[in-house]
């Protein structure tokens, strides 16, 4: 209804100024229309409440402790931010220790005193208890494993070849699956131990091989070249992995002068100190620098300090190395002068030895200066000078490998 009325229609003849005038609506329609509106508040003001009410945070207890939480939180929500204090039960090994902490049943949170489901949802007044979840053993496996072998060394002296190859046994072990204890264990097939055989060169001729550690050094490593060359001497270099990244010409004019390339390991680590893992990395690291930096592969070993173990022998061996020691140790690191390092030499030389020096790890001028005292004396006592894989293959022989050897040395 509308609240402008038209006025009457005018008779023939008449004329008026053309207006509207208000009507007020009947007072029915009045009353109604204000019942209207204050529903209409009424409405909005109880959804206004109750959203606020929706809104709020709910305050519930939690192990004793009051919190609050937003509204529509779930059990699940309280769980994911750690607020219960009991903790899940324990994985327990075979031997009654913790396999894995926390690895057993999970806690049990009570709501209200029942067992609470994680997509509950929480209301204001909600009480919560957590309980430490049960301790659970860990289950059994039954598998094969492979029992190590042994490395035994037999015998003495600076060289060493393999007269037995180790084989690994088996056994039927049944273990806790997570502690891996053994609880029970049946052998397959005995390990078969690997027996190394030092030795010294056959004596009898007089072969002496002069040997070079923890070079290549800047200056020295050169130093030492220039005396070997002018005293017609091929010696072994048994050089450091690392010092061979950083020089490598040094290394390619090592072989370029006919020396015998042999590793030193990677990094002088002690190989009774370290485990097998680090033994490998500190062996093929070794060889592969030496490798890349002059295409030579050499098999040849003389591990940091002579320090060999089991493992050590185990690891070596498996890489293909042959290790190689020494017995007249010449003392040049101790810097006595070229005079008394060159008697010593001398001194202790006897046929087949294999003399430890020095090119790197430190100034080598004494050990340079030594060398052409060396190489006359125990020429003057018919000594002929090889590298150190001339000095293996002459075992045994009484001639013939001298005489090659000999050839070897010669200016070519
Ligand atoms: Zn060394």
């Amino acid at each position: 209804m509308s609240r402008y009325q038209p006025l009457p229609p005018l008779g023939k003849g008449q004329s008026r100024v053309v207006s509207y005038y208000f009507v007020e609506p009947p007072r029915r329609v009045r009353v109604a229309r204000r019942l209207g509106l204050i529903a209409i508040v009424a409405v909005v003001a109880g959804a206004l409440l109750a959203s606020y009410a929706l809104a709020r945070p709910v305050v519930i207890t939690v192990d004793g402790v009051k919190r609050e939480v937003p509204a529509g939180a779930v059990v699940a929500d309280l769980e994911s931010a750690r607020v219960f204090k009991a903790s899940a039960g324990d994985l327990i090994a075979v031997d009654g220790s913790i396999a894995r902490r926390g690895g057993g049943a999970p806690a049990r949170i009570l709501r209200n005193g029942q067992p609470a489901n994680p997509a509950e949802r929480l209301y204001r007044g909600d009480v919560l208890v957590s309980r430490r979840g049960a301790d659970v053993p860990e289950s059994l496996e039954e598998t094969r494993l492979p029992i190590a072998y042994e490395t035994r060394v037999e015998g003495k002296g600076s060289l060493s070849e393999v007269v037995r190859a180790g084989r690994p046994g088996e056994q039927l072990v049944k273990r806790g699956a997570v502690s891996h204890l053994i609880v029970d264990s049946v052998v397959l097939a005995e390990p078969v131990d690997e027996i190394v055989r030092r030795f010294g060169p056959k004596p009898g001729m007089k072969l002496v091989a002069l040997t070079f550690d923890d070079g290549p050094w800047p200056g020295h490593t050169a130093r030492v070249l220039d005396e070997l060359k002018k005293a017609n001497v091929k010696a072994t270099f048994f050089l450091l992995g690392g010092q061979v990244k950083r020089y490598p010409g040094l290394v390619r004019r090592i072989v370029a002068e006919g020396h015998l390339l042999a590793s030193h390991s990677l990094g002088h680590r002690y190989f009774s100190k370290i485990d097998a893992g680090q033994i490998r990395r500190e062996v093929n690291g070794g060889r592969n620098a030496i490798k890349t930096a002059s295409g030579v592969t050499t098999n040849w070993i003389r591990p940091p300090y002579g320090a060999m173990d089991g493992e050590a022998w185990r690891v070596v061996r498996a890489s293909g190395g042959r290790v190689v020691l020494w017995d007249v140790d010449s003392g040049d690191w101790r810097k006595p002068g070229a005079k008394v390092i060159a008697n010593t030499v001398v001194k202790h030389t006897t046929p087949g030895s294999i003399v430890l020096m020095h090119d790197g790890g430190g100034d080598r001028k004494q050990t340079a200066a030594a060398i052409p005292i060396i190489a006359k004396k125990l020429r003057a006592k018919g000594y002929v000078f090889v590298t150190v894989e001339e000095l293996v293959r002459a075992k045994g022989v009484t001639k013939a490998p001298a005489a090659r050897a000999a050839a070897g040395n010669r200016p070519k």
